[in-house]
């Protein structure tokens, strides 16, 4: 037999489990084959316990598991995928350290790709909202809540302490629930080292889309309960809503309703992995539809499971559901039809009868379901929730670290330490809907804004009478007199339209005046011609 090689895309549950079920399977059959595995990052995640991590039960690496460790008989490709050639049967990784590609062939490609928080369609949320999908998102979210409860602490101004102390979360699936209910713990517990806030100012609101929460992973009742729970420790749960957009300083829902807020949080909406769409494959919806061997339809050696696929659910009818307890069945199956397809061997169908689901609610309790019959709630089905996801947590190792990091949560307070890990520069997006105020006159000048989208009107106030000093349309920008005469505003720029800026910060500004001397003396020039309308 030729030696074959086997590539897997994805090194999440789906890819990982198919991976170490290969390495037994090839030794078993002593076959000539290579196993290789991209993935962004060199390790695999437990995305079931993310939300403790955000919370602080849980350290950072806890969740994490080296992949070189987990599958020593693996080639490991740490890199970007660009582009999927089936009709080649190769695989394009992105440029990485020089600009050129790296390629891979393939016998069998195995696709786990996942899914991908999608922004796109609510104004505002990729630019305003922090999505929670991996291990930097639960960093990220973590960092902004000390941030904005460090800021609140010395806050003088109470409408602007409200906005920093008040959370918002989209999403009431089981992700968005869990960091919900972890969010508010955290913030509860830590204000307590805060004398200057209470908990009183703190505001936690989840919106989600259905009239109860986890409605795909949970009985009515259990639901309700989850619900009872969070609202009586001080969520406030909006049903039936969504979220419309965002902005820097609100959440604006269908509904009409503006949250002031400095912290948004969105779980929703996800969508395919976008490698997926172009392939001259079978999708739905963009997912790989596959056949009940795992394998992708009228394909002969692509192969998809997890996230990104559609596996027809032999047990319950339909599609198998996209949760972990899936996809580590999915990669044991289909290994299995990849070595009965090398030794031209019969294939078994995936057959997976789910053993129910859990969610955490934080402050030691948990709702959960188990073989559609046994309802738990409160602090029995939180033991299990740990019971179950420390028992499927890859390594002996991690095992022990998660054991010890629990004890010693239960011992010690949460700390307020953060983990920042860069620093940012460049330029960034904003989003602002009609009538919001991009800044104020008095206000400390920190940024240039170039408008993409939208209109401005540049307000001069003086003894209480507004005077409109211009109007900035698209490709126009503003903010620059500060920055050049280091001084506060001398006027507030308001928002004609829903508006997206470009937002260059002031060290950056600095840097391109400093090294554009052309640059430098039209911006002069502008700014003159403003500072004169202005004294006019
Ligand atoms: C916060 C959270 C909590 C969850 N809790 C539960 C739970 O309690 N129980 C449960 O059963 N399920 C849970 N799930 C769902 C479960 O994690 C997923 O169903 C599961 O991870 C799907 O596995 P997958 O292999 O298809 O995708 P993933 O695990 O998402 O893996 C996809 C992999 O592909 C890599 N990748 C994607 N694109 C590229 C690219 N262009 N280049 C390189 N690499 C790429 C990613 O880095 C990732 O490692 C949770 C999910 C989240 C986000």
């Amino acid at each position: 037999m030729q030696q074959q090689h086997i590539l897997i895309l994805g090194g999440g549950f789906g890819g990982t489990y198919t991976a170490i079920h290969l390495e037994k399977q090839i030794k078993k059959h002593k076959l000539d084959c290579i196993i290789s595995l991209v993935n962004r990052e060199n390790y695999f995640v437990f995305q079931p316990m993310l939300a403790e991590v955000v919370g602080g039960s849980l350290d950072v690496l806890d969740t994490v598991n080296p992949l070189r460790k987990l599958l020593p008989k693996t080639q490991l490709y740490v890199r970007e995928i660009d582009r999927i050639d089936i009709e080649n049967k190769q695989v394009i990784l992105a440029p990485k350290f020089t600009h050129k590609p790296y390629i891979l062939s393939y016998d069998h490609l195995v696709l786990s790709l996942g899914n991908v928080t999608d922004f796109r369609g609510i104004a505002g949320l990729h630019e305003h909202a922090l999505p929670f999908k991996n291990l930097a998102d639960s960093i990220a979210i973590r960092n902004q809540i000390i941030d904005v409860i460090e800021a609140a602490s010395y806050e003088k101004d109470p409408q602007l302490k409200k906005e920093l102390l008040t959370f918002v979360v989209g999403g009431g699936g089981y992700s968005g629930t869990e960091v919900v209910a972890e969010i508010n713990d955290l913030c509860r517990t830590l204000v307590k080292n805060y004398p200057t806030i209470s908990q009183e100012d703190i505001a936690i609101y989840l919106i989600h889309s259905r009239d109860h929460l986890m409605n795909n992973e949970l009985s009515r009742s259990l639901s309700e309960y989850a619900a009872n729970l969070l609202q009586k420790r001080g969520v406030t749960i909006l049903f039936n809503t969504h979220l419309a957009s965002a902005t820097p300083t609100e959440a604006l829902l269908d509904n009409g309703e503006r949250i002031k807020a400095k912290t948004i949080i969105s779980t929703v909406p996800s969508s395919p992995n976008p490698l997926i769409e172009p392939l001259p494959l079978e999708l739905d919806k963009g997912k790989i539809l596959t056949d009940a061997t795992l394998l992708a339809k009228n394909q002969t050696s692509v192969w998809a499971l997890g996230d990104c696929a559609k596996i027809p659910n032999l047990q319950a009818g339909g599609f198998c559901p996209p949760t972990a307890q899936f996809a580590i069945r999915e990669g044991k199956t289909l290994s299995y039809n990849i070595i009965a397809s090398i030794l031209n061997k019969p294939k078994k169908e995936f057959y997976f009868k789910a053993l129910g689901m859990m969610g955490a609610l934080g402050h030691r309790s948990a709702v959960g379901e188990v073989m559609g019959k046994f309802k738990f709630s409160g602090i029995i089905a939180w033991l299990l929730w740990r019971a179950i996801y420390w028992a499927k947590l890859p390594g002996l190792d991690r095992k022990i670290k998660v054991a010890l990091s629990w004890s010693l949560d239960t011992l010690f307070p949460r700390e307020a330490v953060q983990l920042k890990a860069h620093t940012s520069s460049g330029i960034g997006q904003l989003h602002f809907e009609q009538n919001e105020l991009i800044f104020s006159q008095g206000d400390v000048g920190d940024y240039l804004y170039i408008i993409v989208k939208g209109d401005v009107e540049i307000i001069k106030t003086h003894e209480g009478k507004e005077t409109i000093l211009a109007k900035l349309g698209k490709g126009e920008y503003f903010g620059e007199m500060a920055l050049l005469a280091q001084e506060p505003r001398q006027a507030s720029v308001r928002c004609l339209t829903p508006v997206d800026v470009l937002a260059l910060k002031k060290s950056d500004f600095g840097i391109l005046i400093a090294n554009f001397a052309e640059l430098k003396k039209e911006i002069e020039q502008v700014q003159h011609k403003r500072f004169n309308d202005l004294n006019n």
